[in-house]
């Protein structure tokens, strides 16, 4: 694995989302790559300073204004979103019927070009035959085309 994928996985470690055996991998790279290492570190301190940096204070008034446009928003979200699944419907019916009629339209497709196939050997061997005897003929009785 590459160094850039356990830096990854530093991040993925650190934020408790790292599962015990890649963690276990994670620690045997730490272990030999000595920039890995160096980048767990800064991470690591990186961390630290946004911890102990002060939280900004968001004045309540503009909480509570969020919040109330938020709520004001909600009717408008549930809308559009029940207009999608409705729409969904629609699209997915068009979805299935185009496959459906695909289907239907392939094999009816295929067995126009099978049926064709056949009458058309049908038809070469009749027109071989009949080229066969007029060239005969063509050749017992002198030939017209040879005048
Ligand atoms: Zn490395």
């Amino acid at each position: 694995m590459r160094c850039a994928r356990f830096r990854h996985q530093v991040d993925l470690m650190q934020d408790g989302a790292l599962d015990q055996a890649s963690t276990a991998k994670l620690q045997a790279h730490l272990d030999k790559c000595k920039k890995c290492l160096a980048y767990q570190q800064q991470s690591l301190k990186l961390r630290e300073l946004i911890q102990q940096a002060p939280r900004p204070q968001v004045p309540s008034w503009l909480h509570h204004q969020i919040l109330h446009q938020c709520k004001a928003h909600e009717p408008k979200r549930l809308r559009v979103r029940k207009k999608l699944r409705l729409q969904l419907v629609p699209a997915t019916l068009a979805i299935v019927l185009s496959f459906v009629l695909g289907s239907l339209l392939g094999v009816t497709r295929f067995q126009m070009s099978a049926l064709s196939n056949r009458v058309a050997t049908d038809q070469v061997q009749e027109i071989s035959f009949f080229g066969e005897s007029t060239l005969v003929e063509d050749a017992f009785f002198g030939g017209g085309s040879g005048e």
